[in-house]
């Protein structure tokens, strides 16, 4: 073992310094080919790829040249890394653009439904029903029910979206419901798409 890794030299590109595998510390038996190894040569003191290889496989040597300064090595390494640092926040960027897109509809008719209810604009809440909710609640729409509500709550005076999710094409939207006096309450929607447009299907 010891006269096999002897005859595995290893070689620097710049200044074509050589030295056995095994007087590096190292063992190389049972190998065949060429392989390329990162080091420092210890003759020149430059860094880069210095060949693995046998004399008697009759290689051929590269011809030797001058060897990249470290801080080319150390630029290459930061243009990669910067390169993947750059195609993550690409990524988590068009991630969070997509996400917003597909919850943008759901969250604007769950935002002007709150609204115009606490506006008491009916004809704009009721708009804002899908077509089962408004054949449920009859042409009044939510007024009534909404009326009797803060009779006993007290008014309202905004929502806030909070969340939002759409999974098995069941899409949801949470949110906070404002009171004049400064009370809050959680409030969760459902929604279905007719017509092209987003419409609450649920009781909010
Ligand atoms: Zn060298």
């Amino acid at each position: 073992m010891e006269a096999e890794s002897r005859e595995w030299l290893v070689r620097c590109p710049a200044c074509g310094h050589e030295r056995s595998i095994w007087e590096l510390g190292g063992v190389r038996y049972k190998a065949r080919g060429t392989k390329w190894i990162f080091r420092r040569c210890p003759a020149c003191h430059q860094v880069g790829w210095h060949l693995v290889y046998r004399e008697r496989d009759g290689v051929r040597l590269p011809p030797l040249r001058p060897a990249r300064p470290l801080w080319w090595y150390v630029g290459a390494f930061a243009a990669i890394l910067l390169l993947f640092v750059g195609l993550l926040v690409g990524f988590l960027v068009g991630l969070f653009l997509f996400l917003g897109r597909a919850s943008a509809g759901p969250r604007d008719a769950t935002t002007g439904s709150f609204a115009a209810v606490v506006a008491r604009d009916s004809a704009g809440a009721h708009d804002r029903l899908s077509a089962a909710q408004r054949g449920r609640l009859g042409s009044q729409g939510r007024a009534p029910p909404w009326g009797a509500w803060e009779g006993a709550r007290g008014s309202a005076n905004g929502f806030r979206v909070t969340g939002f999710s759409s999974k098995n094409g069941r899409t949801r939207v949470s949110g906070t419901l404002r009171y004049r006096d400064g009370g809050t309450e959680p409030r969760t929607v459902w929604l279905i798409r007719e017509d092209g447009a987003w419409k609450i299907a649920s009781d909010p």
